[in-house]
C-alpha cells in the first residue's frame, strides 16, 4: 500500500528502519494529513552482503508523499538516528528539528556533502515545546550515552504518543540534566495512548548503571598503571571522555585525544559549552613528548575498525602513537554484536607486545550501557502508564521479549514494531492495518543501491566463487578461429597440472564443436547452451559456482 493520508481524528505509527535490527531508525507518525519523522538513521555492515559498510532505510514506499511531511524530528546524535540524513533529505526536502549538539554533528555531515545551505535545521531546547505541522511535541530530557539525548511527547488531536527514543535512568549522569522524572511521572494523568519505546536492553536483568559508577574503578586501575595507559571508548560518549579526563587530572595525568572522530566530537561538545572545565587536551603529535606515566590517552577504535586509531597502534603504523611491553590498554566500551573477531584480532596483537589488557566485566565496572534493562523498563511504564506500548529499536528479539515484558508488567496491550508495518493507534484499538514497502538502501562508492542489486549479488558471488570470462571468436559456422581467450579470477587453486584457465579452455575446444555448422542456430542460443554446460562441468570439477560471462564473436 501507499502511505495513507490520514483523517484528523486518526494517529498512526509507522517505523521503516530500526524494528527487526539494531541501527537505521526511522519512524514516522500521522495526523490530519501529515507526517512527522524521527530519526533517520544508518546501520554498520549487512548479514548477508559483507562488502556492505553502511546501510540505510529504503524509503521508496514514502518519496511520493514528500509534501505530505512536516519535519524531521532528531533524538539526538547517535549515527543510528542521525546518520543518513545527509543522504536522504533531498528525497524529503523538510525541514529538520535538533538540539545544538545533534545539530553541530549534522551541519558538519551536511557540509561534506555541499547540502549544508539547503537543509533547514530548527534548533531546538531540551524540556521545551514546539510545534511541527499537526504535531504538538514537548522535548522531555532523558539520560543516554551521548549528551543531550531527548525524548518526544506528541500531542494530536486524536490523541498522544510518547517515543522514548535512545534512554536509561541515570540519576548522576554527570552532563546535562538527565531523565525527567518529574515531568514523566505526571504523564500518568495525560491519557498516553502509546508509548513507543527502546527495546534495546530488555534482556539485560537489573539497571543499566549510572556513569558516575565507572568513575572510581576506572580511577583505581589508572592509579595503579606504571606505564602509558591508553582508554579506548566510543567518540560520542563525550561524558565519558569528561569523566577519564576528569581521573586523568585527579591522578595528575595529562590528557592526550587520538583518532579523528574523537577530535571532531570534542570540538562539537566544547561548541555547545561542554568540556569547558577541563585543561586544553593534548594534540597526537605532542603524546610522545609526555613520559610514560604523565599521559592518559582517550582513544577511538575499540571495535577494532581496521583503519581506527587503536588498530593502527596494535598494528605499529600509527604516525604518533607507539605502545610496547607494560602499556595498558582500558576498553571502556561494549563489544557491538559483529566485531567480537576484529577486536579479539587486535587484542591478540595488543597482547603479543606485552600490553595489559583491562576490560568491563560484571566485576570490572568501566562501562555502563545507554539503554534499559528491566527494571528500568518497568520504571518507566510506571511513570507514563501507556494504554499500549510499541516496542521498537531493536532485533525481532528484543522487540518479541520486549512485548512480553511489557505485557507481565501489567501493561494492558503490547504490540511489536515491524518494519514496514502501518499501526492506527487511533481512533478504537492500536492495530496494525497494512503493509508497507522496506529495504535498506547501501552506500556503494558514490551510489545509494537498493539491497536488492544486481551488482550486490553479483559481488558476493565473485568473493565466494570467483569469476570467469570466456571469449571465443569463431566463423559463421562456429568453427573457432583463434584459442578461447579465458580468464578465471579467485576460481580453484592450480595442484600439479590441474589449471582451471586449461581446463576450461579444452571444455570450450571441446564442447563448441557440437555447434559446428550449426548455421541455423541463433549466436545467443548457442552462448547460453555453452554457458550452462560449463558452469556444470566447473561445479562438477571444483564445487564452485563462479560469476560466469561468455560471449561469441564471429569474424566472417
Ligand atoms: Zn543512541
Ligand atoms: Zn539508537
Amino acid at each position: 500500500m501507499n502511505l495513507p493520508k490520514p483523517k484528523n481524528d486518526e494517529l498512526m505509527f509507522l517505523p521503516l528502519g530500526g524494528s527487526g535490527e539494531i541501527g537505521m531508525n526511522f519512524n514516522l507518525y500521522g495526523n490530519s494529513g501529515k507526517w512527522l519523522i524521527v530519526d533517520c538513521g544508518v546501520t554498520f555492515g549487512d548479514p548477508t552482503y559483507s562488502s556492505v559498510d553502511i546501510a540505510m532505510p529504503d524509503i521508496v514506499s514514502i518519496e511520493d508523499s514528500a509534501k505530505f511531511i512536516s519535519g524531521l524530528l532528531l533524538t539526538h546524535a547517535h549515527e543510528d538516528h542521525i546518520g543518513a540524513v545527509h543522504h536522504l533529505w533531498p528525497y524529503l526536502r523538510c525541514p529538520v528539528y535538533a538540539t545544538d549538539f545533534a545539530a553541530e554533528v549534522l551541519t558538519r555531515k551536511l557540509k561534506d556533502v555541499g547540502l549544508e545551505k539547503e537543509v533547514e535545521i530548527n534548533r531546538i531546547k531540551i524540556n521545551s515545546k514546539i510545534k511541527i505541522g499537526p504535531f504538538n511535541i514537548e522535548i522531555i530530557s532523558m539520560s543516554h550515552s551521548i549528551i543531550e539525548p531527548s525524548s518526544a511527547l506528541i500531542k494530536t488531536e486524536a490523541g498522544t504518543v510518547f517515543h522514548t527514543g535512545d534512554w536509561k535512568i541515570d540519576y548522576n549522569p554527570q552532563i546535562g540534566e538527565g531523565v525527567n522524572k518529574k515531568r514523566l511521572k505526571q504523564l500518568s494523568n495525560e491519557n498516553i495512548l502509546a508509548m513507543v519505546c527502546d527495546s534495546t536492553n530488555v534482556l539485560v536483568e537489573g539497571r543499566s548503571g549510572s556513569e558516575e559508577d565507572v568513575i572510581k574503578p576506572l580511577t583505581n586501575i589508572i592509579k595503579n598503571c606504571k606505564e602509558r595507559v591508553i582508554v579506548s571508548t566510543f567518540a560520542s560518549n563525550v561524558t565519558r571522555v569528561n569523566t577519564l579526563a576528569k581521573i586523568g587530572v585527579s591522578l595528575g595525568r595529562k590528557v592526550g585525544l587520538v583518532g579523528q572522530s574523537m577530535w571532531r566530537m570534542v570540538e562539537i561538545a566544547k561548541t555547545c559549552g561542554y568540556l569547558t572545565d577541563l585543561p586544553a587536551f593534548i594534540s597526537e603529535k605532542d603524546i610522545k613528548n609526555i613520559d610514560k606515566d604523565k599521559i592518559l590517552i582517550i582513544c577511538t577504535g575499540s571495535q577494532g575498525e581496521p583503519r581506527g586509531a587503536l588498530n593502527r597502534i596494535a598494528n605499529g603504523n600509527h604516525r604518533d602513537i607507539n605502545i610496547s611491553n607494560g602499556d595498558t590498554v582500558i576498553f571502556s566500551s561494549r563489544v557491538i554484536p559483529g566485531n567480537e573477531v576484529s577486536i579479539s584480532n587486535m587484542q591478540n596483537k595488543l597482547s603479543d607486545l606485552g600490553v595489559n589488557i583491562i576490560e568491563a566485566t560484571n566485576d570490572c565496572l568501566i562501562h555502563v550501557s545507554g539503554h534499559p534493562a528491566k527494571e528500568e523498563l518497568a520504571q518507566m511504564y510506571s511513570w507514563v502508564k501507556p494504554h499500549t506500548l510499541i516496542a521498537v529499536h531493536g532485533e525481532t528479539r528484543h522487540i518479541n521479549a520486549h512485548v512480553k515484558y511489557a505485557l507481565g508488567q501489567q501493561v494492558s496491550n503490547a504490540i511489536p514494531g515491524r518494519n514496514g508495518s502501518l499501526i492506527q493507534l487511533a481512533p478504537g484499538d492500536p492495530r496494525y492495518i497494512g503493509e508497507l514497502e522496506y529495504g535498506r538502501l547501501i552506500v556503494d562508492g558514490n551510489d545509494l543501491i537498493t539491497r536488492n542489486s544486481e551488482v550486490l549479488k553479483q559481488r558476493q558471488k565473485m568473493m565466494y566463487n570467483g569469476s570467469v570470462h570466456v571469449v571465443l571468436f569463431t566463423d559463421t559456422d562456429y568453427s573457432l578461429i583463434a584459442e578461447p581467450n579465458i580468464m578465471a579470477v579467485g576460481l580453484a587453486e592450480t595442484i600439479e597440472d590441474d589449471n582451471p584457465e586449461d581446463f576450461i579452455k579444452s571444455f570450450i575446444k571441446d564442447d563448441i564443436k557440437s555447434y559446428y555448422k550449426s548455421k541455423e542456430l541463433d549466436k545467443n542460443y548457442i552462448q547460453e547452451s555453452m554457458t550452462l554446460a560449463l558452469k556444470r562441468s566447473i561445479k562438477a570439477q571444483y564445487m564452485k559456482k563462479p560469476l560466469l560471462k561468455l560471449e561469441i564473436n564471429i569474424l566472417n
